[in-house]
């Protein structure tokens, strides 16, 4: 029988749901993972308890009703969340996403019908092992994401399961079934019913997945959908830029944009604003020619050093400048981190500038930008003599 290394905190929850009675196993993403032979990053518990069952198995421990209506209920082990939802299989689908109702069942290959991948179905007790109804293991290691049970059906209940499909096989790097990629592509008019937010979160994953050249490719017609800017130019050339760069979400965005009207397809699409911001600006800079010293300083005066790092990457990576240019450019970037490039980062301020004589009221910003502009451009150092040298001469 196989085993596997779970946390403590963990098996003490699989522990009291059985001395009391009940069936409890691990579920879903973190026994595809164990079976990767990779960490789960949090484990999820599945119990034939009822949740008023597992809350009385939990007396002493603090107890949070995160969704009783849909089985779940949240447990503090040993300071962590831990998650134990009852089995249950879902009633009919509204709206392609709600089920109406949810059923509780004692059987636990029920409780794995519901679930979307084959992958993703398996449950695993340390006492009675894996649990694989579906084929599940034999998917993983044959790197297929395959629907369990009908496709059209599957993405008929849940529209979402149409996109988590692609970012599994992105994220995994895996193919997707005959069967459910020919449904995937018949019914991707389902993701029309998907929250936005929910479309965007599996965007992303989608995107810096080790597969996402190929996902974003094969699935053309469902990029369409969802990010229908990055059509408005070469999307093949793009998604080829995307495969190319490092997986990092905003250069990878950046790359599948290209412009900044791509952050418009964000912004419908309910991203943070912060992504939008860092896209919006990697992809104008990228569109700037930045030569020299001064041109980097000038752009790192209103973009951090990270955004302009990935606009010179998606300069090099699109072909705009060759390897040389970018390790020169990176190499300018690094120095000019400490540089002032901000008109409070000069070596004198208003203050001097009043006191000098040279300027009053709005002229003492003007005054400093001037300064500015000469250290930026090496004509002056960042020094305070040097500077006040060259106010004295502005005033001449
Ligand atoms: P990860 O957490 O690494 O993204 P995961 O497989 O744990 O992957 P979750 O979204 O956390 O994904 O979902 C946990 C489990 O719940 C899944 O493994 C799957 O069995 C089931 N599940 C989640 N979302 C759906 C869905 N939309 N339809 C059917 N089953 C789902
Ligand atoms: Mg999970």
């Amino acid at each position: 029988m196989t085993q596997f290394k779970i946390p403590e905190n963990i098996i003490k929850v699989l522990d009291i749901l059985e001395e009391n009675g009940y069936e409890a196993y691990v579920v879903g993403g973190c026994v595809r993972d164990m079976c990767r032979g990779v960490t789960p990053h949090d484990y999820d518990v599945t119990t034939s308890a009822l949740p008023e069952e597992t809350k009385a198995c939990f007396d002493g421990f603090r107890v949070i009703e995160t969704g009783i209506k849909h089985g779940t209920v949240t447990v503090i082990s040993d300071g962590d969340p831990v998650e134990i939802t009852t089995y249950r299989t879902d009633g009919e689908y509204r709206d392609n996403r709600h089920p109406v109702s949810v059923s509780f069942t004692p059987k636990l290959e029920l409780d794995l019908s519901r679930r979307d991948f084959t992958v993703n179905a398996m449950a695993y007790s340390p006492k009675r092992g894996i649990v694989d109804v579906f084929g599940g293991r034999d998917d993983l290691d044959a790197h297929v994401i395959r629907c369990v049970g009908e496709p059209d059906r599957r993405f008929g209940e849940d529209g979402l399961r149409i996109l988590r499909a692609l970012r599994f096989a992105s994220c995994l790097d895996f193919n997707i079934d005959a069967d459910t990629s020919e449904s995937i592509l018949k019914n991707k008019h389902l993701l029309e019913n998907i929250s936005a937010e929910r479309v965007c979160a599996e965007l992303f994953r989608l995107v810096t997945g080790k597969g996402a050249e190929r996902i974003l490719l094969s699935y053309e017609p469902v990029m369409r959908l969802i990010i229908p800017s990055a059509f408005a130019h070469d999307y093949s050339a793009a998604v080829c830029a995307v495969g190319a760069s490092e997986p990092e979400l905003i250069l990878r965005l950046s790359l599948l944009f290209g412009s900044p009207d791509g952050a418009s397809d964000l912004e419908k699409l309910k991203s943070d604003g912060a992504s939008q911001r860092a896209v919006r600006a990697v992809t104008s800079l990228a569109q700037m020619k930045l030569t020299d010293r001064a041109s980097i300083r000038r752009v790192l005066r209103r973009n951090g050093a990270d955004l302009v790092a990935r606009a010179i990457e998606m300069q090099y990576i699109t072909g705009a400048i060759d390897e040389n240019e970018k390790n020169r450019l990176v190499l300018i970037l690094d120095e000019a981190k400490t540089d002032c490039v901000t008109p409070a980062m000069l070596a004198v301020g208003g203050a001097d500038v009043m006191a000098m004589g040279v300027a009053e009221g709005k002229g003492v910003g003007e005054a400093l930008e001037k300064l500015l502009e000469l250290v930026i451009t090496d004509a002056v150092p960042n020094d305070r003599d040097a500077l006040l040298d060259a106010l004295s001469r502005m005033k001449g």
